[in-house]
């Protein structure tokens, strides 16, 4: 698939207001911060291709895109903000778990994490919904760059070992949106899944 020709759909409020459950949808979610823009617009070769997500007041929308080829990249609000009310914060995890739960056209989720500070309780849960899901996940372990080379291959090391509990279909890869690390290993997982 040449990634290079994604574009954006559309903005949705919730998951109701996706298109038509047809196809096929790789969703993407991370805590906020965690480099998901970032790795979209490496991923799309487009410098501000998931710029959409970061305008204010726009940061709780799910933003689509989609390749030439007509599959569907979901990027999912990034979680973990301070300033969401609880009231909030609790549909939309109702929502998303039903997402992950419902959607046919899911064929995978890459979740992000700062290699620094991996395995947070937000990402924990999101790791089990999609276990409980049977969705595919692929976890990349951003700004790999930030670490030396053996501290960053330990954290790869420690967060493959602690995940390999769960049994599930599960990759750990480091990636680095400043250095093109992992890139290449992205696009082979979204095309396996997508051509799945
Ligand atoms: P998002 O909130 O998950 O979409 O995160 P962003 O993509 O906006 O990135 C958050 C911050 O981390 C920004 O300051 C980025 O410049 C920085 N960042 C993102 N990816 C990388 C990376 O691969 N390496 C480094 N060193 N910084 C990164």
């Amino acid at each position: 698939l040449n990634y290079h020709m994604t574009r954006f759909i559309l903005s949705a409020p919730d998951i109701r207001h996706l298109p038509p459950d047809v196809g096929v949808e790789i969703a993407f979610a991370g805590r906020s911060n965690a480099g998901k823009s970032s790795a979209l617009n490496t991923l799309t070769g487009q410098k501000s291709l998931a710029r959409t997500s970061k305008t204010p007041g726009r940061t709780q929308l799910i933003n689509l895109f989609e390749t030439a080829e007509n599959c569907r990249l979901v990027d999912l609000p990034g979680y973990g903000y301070a300033e969401v009310p609880e009231e909030v914060k609790r549909k939309w995890q109702k929502s998303l778990g039903e997402y992950l739960q419902m959607r046919n056209s899911l064929r995978g989720l890459v979740i992000l994490m700062d290699i620094r500070h991996p395995l947070k309780e937000l990402d924990v849960n999101m790791i089990n919904w999609a276990v409980d899901a049977n969705l595919a996940v692929l976890v990349l372990l951003t700004k790999s760059d930030k670490l030396a080379s053996g501290a960053m291959k330990k954290q790869v090391r420690e967060v493959r070992e602690a995940l390999s509990e769960l049994n599930a279909d599960i990759e750990v890869e480091p990636f680095s949106s400043t250095k093109k690390v992992g890139v290449d290993k992205l696009k082979a997982k979204l095309n396996q899944w997508f051509s799945e």
